[in-house]
């Protein structure tokens, strides 16, 4: 992968079908903003109650390897996005043979195993917590000798919201911990005393210009994200320069679409990589209400092969995710002036589940 564009993407119509690649909220909301500008979306899910159905003109229910399903998905659509990271390679393979597929899927085979990507990123000078591969629980007693404590086992693929993770503190034992993430290929990563954690939204269209939403404050419960913040309590260099590590990102995978960089802040305003996700991400929704244009508009643009937009923010915005039983608590929401409603559609409340979320802007 180089930083030249492979094959132009196809300059869409408004009346085109875009075909979306899971079923989720970021899938429905990606169809939300397609539909505002005019594309019929096409939705190719497993579930049968995936949230995205309910807002589309045509639905695939199958299942990712079913390659009759994704054939007559092909040929119904001009262009194929997905809505998640962990889409088969098989899946992806298939139907870029068939109909452009953005972004690349190529880009997939490195984000979808952390080893891939921290070795990406550390190539392009960016920092990130030191890390070692781990195979077999010999290997992780020579990964702590290299990393040291506290460090997280972490598997390379699979994981999300913290799972397929495990602490491995000063004293505890290491061979529970490779245990506890279920004996798989891993990384084994320094813990990194982060004074905050923060993510850049970063849209690349098909000419190669990058539009970056402000630098989002983002906090965890229970490993899930409860709330976004812009803008992050950073100073104006750190800011900045987050900024240029999710554009040199972006510029390197030759991106088209929307991806998102989550990155810790040290107490001296150094930056490291956490994490990459090729795809919109939770911590850039505040921007539906709070941006003249969203990640998932720009998400379309992209693939769509139109301009993107200059985002421009409307105020000080705060996120708030709905997590399980808390969306019970809607109506509360509804009343509460200034608040943005929105409710994902999913049928049964589980615990650690995204049910939906409320943006608040405010004056500056
Ligand atoms: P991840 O699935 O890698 O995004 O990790 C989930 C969460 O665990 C992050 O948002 C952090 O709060 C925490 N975490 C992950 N990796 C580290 C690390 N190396 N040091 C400290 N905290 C971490």
């Amino acid at each position: 992968m180089n930083q030249a564009s492979p094959a132009a993407p196809p300059v869409l119509k408004p009346e085109a079908t875009i075909g979306i690649l899971g079923g989720g909220q970021l899938g429905r909301m990606l169809a939300l903003a397609a539909a505002r500008l005019g594309f019929k979306c096409h939705v190719f899910a497993p579930h049968p109650d995936a949230p995205a159905f309910d807002v589309v003109r045509r639905v695939s229910r199958a299942d990712y390897t079913d390659t009759g399903a994704l054939a007559r998905f092909a040929e119904n659509v001009d262009v194929v996005t997905y809505e998640f990271e962990n889409v088969p390679a098989e899946t992806a393979a298939f139907l870029a043979a068939r109909v452009p597929v953005l972004p690349d899927p190529k880009i997939l085979a490195i984000t979808q195993d952390r080893l891939a990507e921290k070795n990406f990123v550390a190539a392009l000078g960016i920092r990130t917590a030191p890390f070692a591969e781990v195979s077999s629980p010999a290997e992780l007693a020579v990964a702590i000798e290299r990393v040291g404590r506290p460090a997280i086992l972490k598997t390379r693929r699979f994981g999300y919201d913290g799972k397929g993770q495990a602490a491995i503190k000063n004293g505890s034992d290491p061979v529970s911990a490779w245990r506890e993430v279920g004996g798989q290929p891993c990384i084994l990563e320094a813990f990194v005393p982060f004074e905050r954690e923060v993510s850049v939204i970063a849209a690349r269209g098909s000419d190669g210009a990058v539009a970056c939403f402000d630098v989002t404050e983002n906090e965890h419960r229970d490993h899930i994200l409860k709330f976004s913040r812009v803008p992050a309590a950073l100073g104006a260099q750190a800011a900045a320069e987050a900024v240029r590590i999710a554009e040199t990102i972006a510029h390197k995978f030759a991106y088209v679409g929307v991806l998102a960089v989550e990155l810790f802040v040290l107490g001296d305003g150094g930056l490291t990589v956490n994490e990459i996700a090729p795809r919109v991400h939770n911590s850039g929704h505040w921007t539906i209400d709070g941006a003249s244009v969203s990640q998932f508009e720009q998400h379309i643009r992209a693939i769509a092969g139109w301009p993107l937009a200059k985002p421009l923010r409307h105020g000080r915005v705060e996120m708030t995710n709905l997590i399980g039983q808390e969306v019970e608590d809607y109506r509360r929401w509804l009343v509460l002036p200034g608040a943005a409603v929105h409710l994902y559609g999913k049928t049964s409340v589980r615990p650690g589940r995204k049910m939906g979320h409320v943006t608040q802007v405010f004056p500056e």
